[in-house]
């Protein structure tokens, strides 16, 4: 079932994988997904950042054909590592593009963190290979241009994101002109209990303290900041085709309702279950067929103690109102790749210690400000290209280190 079909053997075969990001959160427990069902999944190709002790493990169990590690430091004791197995070894940025198009994938996990997983994910796409896409930042950074090239390239997306998933799963057949709203459900992350007052003392062990969910660090702060929700709902408007002014958000502590859909009749559709990725990865790699999940705890409604839904507060998390200005196009057509290469390099001197965790929001603000004032980060027109986006991406880097990190970085 989850098996692909080979219409030029009439047979069908186990489908094969390539992992982008598989030493991370999403991609460890994609390769969880495939131990537990060796009969439907092989791997084909793994890739990963610098972790090369836990890249070379994985391929030594799932003897893939290929590996990548993008930090070519690191190609010399990962190809040691991995001489006496038939594995092709690579290095370098741009070697997971090259190698995911290989004819020998079916189904590419984008689970890289950040724009790093934009040029892999475009090139499977423009191979036509299916997608389970967890990489948001693809579509915050390029939406447009993603989606268009899948269309023409017969590519399907399948979201991994829970919140997507859930409203994948809820427009099942269901006529697209029906759907009147999407709800994206928020926990609200680390700091939703926390007083205005106190955030700009919080640092980076307490924004990783997540509530409900255990993720890379990136995800972790952007969901403390609400920017991942802010993320999330500029990947839903091209996901799903809807304009901002269709995408609402609340905050739902429990995470047990994964998102909503409302329709014209006024009924609405949510998915819920126990917060556990698996069940989304998994059903992006097996859409339309479900199986169990090993393990996995049961959602038990007369015990699950009652859910809530509020409105977010806009003055404790400004990042979300931020993405709604990006879709509106007050920050030209790269707005997104703007708003994400700041806050990638927001997160990212946080997470050392450099600066408050309140100074991420201003920081990607200033930036997006200064991108229309004359900063000219991207240019408009031509930023359908990867080409335009990769220069956008360094360009507005470049900038947040140079003209703002000194003003915010903590002294002494
Ligand atoms: P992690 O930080 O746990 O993992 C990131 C992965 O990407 C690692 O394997 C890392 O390798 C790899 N990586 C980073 N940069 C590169 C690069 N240049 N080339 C190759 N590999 C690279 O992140 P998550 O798994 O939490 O998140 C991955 C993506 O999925 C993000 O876009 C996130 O927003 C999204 N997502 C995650 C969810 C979750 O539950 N974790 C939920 C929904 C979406 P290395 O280990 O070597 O550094």
């Amino acid at each position: 079932m989850a098996a692909v079909e080979d219409n030029n053997r009439k047979e069908t075969r186990r489908q094969r994988l390539a992992v982008l990001g598989s030493t991370g959160s999403i991609g460890t427990q994609t390769l969880e997904v495939v131990r537990a069902w060796p009969e439907l999944f092989e791997v084909e190709m793994l890739a990963a950042h610098r972790n090369w002790e836990l890249l070379a493990r994985q391929a030594e169990e799932f003897e893939p054909d290929a590996v990548v590690i993008a930090d070519e430091r690191y190609y010399e004791p990962l190809s040691a590592t991995l001489a006496h197995l038939p594995i092709k070894v690579y290095a370098g940025f741009d070697a997971a593009a090259a190698s995911v198009v290989s004819s020998g994938v079916d189904t590419v996990v984008s689970a890289m963190v950040g724009f790093a997983g934009l040029a892999p994910t475009l090139a499977a796409i423009r191979a036509g290979k299916k997608i389970a896409l967890a990489n948001k930042e693809t579509l915050v950074v390029a939406g447009g241009l993603v989606m268009e090239e899948a269309r023409r390239c017969n590519a399907p997306i399948i979201p991994v994101d829970s919140e997507h998933s859930a409203i994948f799963q809820c427009l099942v057949g269901e006529a697209a002109q029906s759907v009147k709203r999407l709800v994206l459900t928020a926990s609200g992350g680390a700091f939703r209990d926390t007083p205005l007052s106190e955030l700009s003392r919080m640092t980076a062990a307490d924004a990783l303290k997540h509530p409900c969910w255990e993720m890379g660090r990136k995800i972790t702060v952007d969901c403390a900041t609400m920017m991942n929700k802010g993320f999330e709902v500029i990947e839903a408007r091209w996901l799903f085709d809807l304009p901002a002014e269709r995408i609402d958000v609340v905050v739902h502590p429990q995470s047990v309702v994964h998102s909503f859909v409302e329709f014209d009749d006024g009924a609405f559709k949510a998915q819920l279950g126990v917060p556990d990725m698996r069940l989304p990865i998994q059903y992006a790699l097996t859409f339309p067929y479900r199986l169990s999940v090993e393990g996995a705890a049961a959602f038990e409604p007369a015990l699950c103690g009652g859910l809530t839904f509020d409105a977010p507060d806009g003055e404790k998390y400004p990042a979300l109102g931020l993405a709604y200005e990006v879709l509106e196009g007050r920050y030209g057509e790269g707005g997104g790749c703007v708003m994400n290469a700041a806050n990638e390099v927001a997160v990212a001197e946080f997470l050392e210690g450099r600066i408050r965790f309140t100074d991420i929001y201003k920081v990607v603000r200033r930036t997006l400000e200064a991108s229309v004032s004359g900063g000219g980060l991207c240019q408009e027109g031509t930023v359908r290209m990867l080409e335009s986006y990769e220069a956008c991406d360094a360009r507005t880097r470049d900038y947040v280190r140079r003209e703002l990190l000194p003003e915010f970085v903590i002294k002494g």
